[in-house]
Order: structure tokens, then sequence, then C-alpha cells
């Protein structure tokens, strides 16, 4: 069976080619017609939580520090992707790249860039309370914020670490900055926090958060991710419409792109709740992502099978234009899907914490 993808949108994608070719850039174009203008970039593999879904509890065997980027590396891998190569858009994610330790001269280095991208940043808000300000003037815009549960001992049981106080705190304090949009990403367990749906949602209407809900991909180190433990979108469409009235976000329909969250609007309320079906809905075919992880390799999509490497011609001198040639090869061969649904499915041996969000 072929997994069958919803004709690729070429809605954007033209706009970006032709924007990028009149600003005399390659464009990291596929051959389905999309173009990736959005850079995840992984700072860091390690993190100082150990989610179930993610990471076993004894952690993982860390990149060894040799092989990761340096500051000046990423910097110069970043300024290849916006000046040269149409990256419009730059998520700084981990591991958890609040462990990186000068994470506000990196976003700053970024800021300067011209033309400007704008940054974002995925985390799991532990010792955000203290860096939202600083992060915000450095230049960051937008973040996403994971939280699974607003129960401190489900919290334990999903993390095994101790520490919702912080991310609560980490949340505020990102609000208080003016990050904007503050989202928050979701991962539902069955038989874990799968009955907190509706408790996250009211949550997050009153703290004024966007509540993204993301269904469990297969990424986890262990390979044990099983499909009829994921909580579908649908499953958790139908758990909140038992308090709820969710409506079709008329706006999103008009707007999404290549925005992988739904967006339902709850019925008499200007709230919309996000839902990214990821395995049940793939929204492959208006994808704009390109992946940079923190040991320099290109991933064409999160669930990628092989990855360029531009760590070492970067230390070995390569030129800006050999490396941007090689990222555009790698953008070049990217998958029409993830083909996570079809039968010869094989899971990346990179684990999540080691790809970024
Ligand atoms: S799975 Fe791959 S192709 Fe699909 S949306 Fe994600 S990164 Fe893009």
């Amino acid at each position: 069976m072929t997994t069958l993808l919803p004709f690729p949108r070429l809605r954007s994608s033209a706009s970006a080619h032709a924007e990028s070719v009149k600003r005399n850039q390659l464009a990291l174009a596929d051959a389905y017609g999309r173009v990736a203008t959005d850079l995840r970039v992984s700072l860091t593999d390690r993190c100082n939580l150990r989610c179930a879904y993610c990471m076993p509890p004894e952690g993982l065997d860390w990149l060894p520090g040799a092989d990761v980027l340096t500051d000046e590396e990423m910097v110069r891998l970043i300024t290849i992707g916006v000046k040269r190569l149409g990256i419009t858009t730059v998520r700084l994610t981990g591991g958890e790249p609040l462990l990186r330790k000068n994470l506000e001269l990196l976003v700053a280095d970024i800021a300067a860039l011209s033309p400007a991208p704008e940054i974002a940043l995925t985390t799991n808000g532990i010792g955000l309370a203290a860096r939202a300000e600083k992060l915000a003037v450095a230049g960051l815009k937008r973040i996403n914020i994971s939280l699974d549960t607003l129960d401190p001992e489900t919290f334990v049981r999903l993390s095994r670490r101790r520490r919702l106080p912080d991310v609560l705190a980490g949340i505020a304090a990102a609000r208080a900055a003016g990050l904007n949009p503050v989202k928050i990403n979701t991962v539902l367990m069955r038989g874990i926090n799968d009955h907190e749906a509706f408790d996250l949602l009211r949550w997050a209407m009153s703290e004024q958060v966007q509540l993204r809900f993301i269904e469990q991909m297969p990424l986890d180190p262990q390979h044990g991710w099983k499909r009829d433990e994921m909580i579908t979108a649908d499953e958790i469409r139908q758990r909140l419409s038992r308090h709820v009235e969710l409506v079709e976000d008329p706006e999103d329909a008009r707007t999404r792109g290549s925005a992988p969250a739904e967006l339902f609007r709850v019925a008499g309320t200007g709230y919309s709740v996000g839902i990214i079906a990821s395995v049940s809905k793939p929204f492959c075919g208006a994808c704009d992502r390109v992946r940079l992880t923190a040991d320099g390799q290109i991933r064409n999509c999160l669930f990628a099978r092989t990855e360029s490497d531009l760590r070492t011609p970067l230390r070995s001198g390569a030129s800006e234009e050999e490396i941007a040639d090689r990222w555009v090869a790698a953008v070049a061969s990217k998958q029409p899907g993830h083909g996570i649904n079809d039968p010869s499915f094989l899971q990346p041996d990179r684990p999540m914490s080691a790809i970024g969000g």
C-alpha cells in the first residue's frame, strides 16, 4: 500500500521560490514543488527531563562534544541558510535548547542577519523564567513550551523529574516578556495523561496561551511506539467535545498553509485549540521544514533515514557555495512524506532528542 498524499499545495512555495530567485538565492526545493523556508536547528541533544515518549530514565549517550557545532559554526550555517537559501524562519530546538550556554548570544547573532529571519524557540520551559526577558531582548519572537500535564505527580511519572512549577513559571515569564504567540505543545499518552485533555484546554484558555495537542510519533530511542497506544486527533477532538463544542476555524481553513496544527474554535469564544495529526492526517504535502542537527547534519524530514553532513566540509574550509550546494541537494531528495502509514516504514535511527521539534 502506498501513502496517497494530498497534492502538494504550490501555494506559497511558488512565491517563496520566486522571491528567493529575485534575491539571487538558491531555493531549497524538492521534487514535489515544496520549498523549505523554515529551518529547525537542534542546538543540543542533551535534556534535563526524561519524558517517557522521548528518552529512557537513564538518558542517552550524548553526542561527543567535539562533534557538536560551536556557536560560530552554528551561526555560519544559519547565515548560509538565510542569505543564500531562502530560509525565513529559524526555530531553535534541542534536546533542550536552554541548556545551550550562549543561547542569548546565538539569538542576537541570528536576529542581526539581513534579511532578519523570524526566530522561534521550542523548549521544556525549565529555566525559562530567568531567561525569557533576555531572550526577547536578543530577538526571540515566539515560543513553544512543552507541557503534558497540570498534575505534579503525573509530571513526575511522565518526565521523571519534579519540575512542574518551573515550567509554569517559565510560561508566565514568556508571556510577561511579550513573546507572542506562546504555544503549549502537549502529547497525550493513553492511561497516563489522556484524561487531562479538557483540563489542559480550560487552563490554556484562562492563561491565554495557544494549546496544541500533538499525536505521539514513532521517534523514541527504544522504538517502542505502538499505533494503538497513540491518542489520535479524532479521539482528542471527541474528548474535548464532551465538554465544549468545537467548530472548524474558518480563518484556519483559509490561512493554514504549512502550519502543522489544525485549529478548532471553541464555540462562543475567540479561542482556538490546535491538533497536530502528524500520523493520522499527515500534512507533508505542504511541508516547508528542513532540519540542522547539533552535530551539523541536514535532515530534509523529521523521519529522514539519511542525512547530509555539513560539519565536515565546514571544518575543512569548504566555501559557502559548496555548502549551499550540498544543502540544496539534501533537500532535493526529500521524500513525499514520512511514510509512517506504509507497511515498509522504518523509524529513523536518530532519536527525537537529537533531531528536535
Ligand atoms: S514528516 Fe517530514 S515531510 Fe512530513 S511534515 Fe514532517 S518534516 Fe515535513
